[in-house]
């Protein structure tokens, strides 16, 4: 069952984030693969988690552990969507099940936003890496302007509810924000009526 992949990872995911024992990039790591795994193949996100929205992108939470160690987030790129530039203030993976997304990140230097490097593009089954030890700001767009691009993403913390930052490129002023998610009726993958 298509629905047996996603609650294996929740399981992996579950005791991997109780050990407590673990530093960051050891973490990293064994999360990393656990998200490759995930995003081996593409049969088992439902279609209720994988709607686009005309103007926005979506973020639907597929899970979030009661002890807020952990949140996994699907997050739905229209045709042409893009984030703000923004941070993340918790470790975090971004694995890539459909389409694909370009990522430009950001350093702050003396109050300015630094672009990091070129532009890196993601391709369904590749991972990639934040948090504040690793470089946290970027800005992701979705890389298609004709299709809905998803990418699978799991966050050290509940990311809905975390006090974070957008960024604005000009001026590099960052502004408080809190992101939620777009399924807030639909709090899991178990909830009834899913
Ligand atoms: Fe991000």
């Amino acid at each position: 069952m298509a629905e047996q992949k996603v609650l294996n990872a929740v399981t992996a995911l579950c005791r991997l984030t109780a050990r407590g024992d673990l530093a960051e990039p050891d973490i990293l790591q064994d999360a990393g693969r656990i998200m490759a795994d995930l995003v081996t193949t593409d049969d088992w996100l439902p279609d209720a988690m994988a709607q686009p929205h005309p103007e926005y992108y979506r973020q639907y939470l597929l899970y979030g552990d009661p002890l807020d160690r952990f949140s996994l987030v699907s997050f739905v790129w229209g045709p042409g969507q893009r984030t703000p530039v923004h941070d993340h203030t918790v470790w975090g993976v971004i694995a890539m099940l459909r389409g694909a997304e370009v990522e430009q990140s950001f350093s702050m230097e003396d109050d300015r936003l630094q672009a990091i490097g070129e532009e890196k593009t993601l391709r369904p089954g590749e991972v990639a890496f934040v948090s504040p030890s690793i470089g946290d700001i970027h800005r992701v767009s979705n890389y298609h302007d004709d299709k809905v691009s998803i990418s699978i993403h799991l966050y050290g913390g509940n990311i809905g509810r975390i006090n974070r930052h957008v960024f604005d490129p000009e001026t590099g002023r960052r502004k408080p924000f809190v992101s939620g998610y777009s399924n807030v009726l639909v709090p899991n993958l178990w909830a009834p009526g899913v």
